[in-house]
């Protein structure tokens, strides 16, 4: 499986990190060793001295496509979860300002930890999201603000990369990303429900 992240999808974030707001979607990948399942913990990692936090709804690919048009989009997932798209910033501004890829900034081993999926019936339009850290809520979303529907990214992604059942798509970030540090506890919801429950080590 592979795991694709949109950038700069909510108008908010992309100021925020003095980004242009995109025409079109922008994205880029995880391996699979990025990803951490079950509420197990984040472990900081040595390379980087400012990892932050960005809450992300998380599509999960339902059958193979390439080339999908987007009103035929909504047939490619069922399901639809939270996760953290762990970044490393500093390194992240080194590669921004060399024009250089993200990887080393973004796909590093545990940088994706993903929640529970639910039933995409299950959940209202728009969908409400938010991460609390300690107890206390740091960020929060609404699709009603996404950039690029989760039809146009699906429609957008596989004109250059097939889709395969089991794939992962973070779907961006709303404004309110920060820090985290040692023992930090992180729990992420959709609505009410808590889907994502992990600690920092
Ligand atoms: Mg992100």
């Amino acid at each position: 499986m592979k795991i694709i992240c949109i950038g700069r999808n909510y108008a908010e974030h992309a100021r925020e990190l003095n980004n242009e707001v995109p025409e079109k979607p922008v994205f880029f990948m995880k391996p699979d060793s990025a990803l951490i399942r079950n509420n197990k913990p984040f472990f900081l990692p040595p390379f980087s001295k400012e990892i932050h936090y960005e809450t992300e709804l998380v599509l999960k690919i339902s059958r193979l496509g390439k080339h999908i048009e987007e009103k035929f989009a909504y047939r490619y997932y069922d399901e639809i979860g939270i996760g953290i798209d762990f970044t490393a910033r500093d390194l992240q501004r080194e590669c921004k300002a060399g024009g250089l890829p993200w990887e080393i900034a973004k796909a590093f081993d545990g940088s994706a930890p993903v929640g529970e999926f639910i039933s995409k019936k299950e959940l209202p339009d728009p969908v409400l999201f938010h991460l609390d850290i300690n107890g206390r809520t740091v960020q929060k979303g609404t699709t009603a603000d996404l950039l690029f529907s989760f039809d146009r990214i699906i429609a957008y992604v596989s004109q250059f990369v097939t889709l395969r059942t089991g794939d992962l798509i973070f779907t961006g970030t709303p404004a309110g990303v920060g820090p985290v540090k040692k023992n930090d506890r992180l729990q992420a919801y959709i609505g009410s429900r808590l889907l994502l429950d992990f600690l920092v080590k």
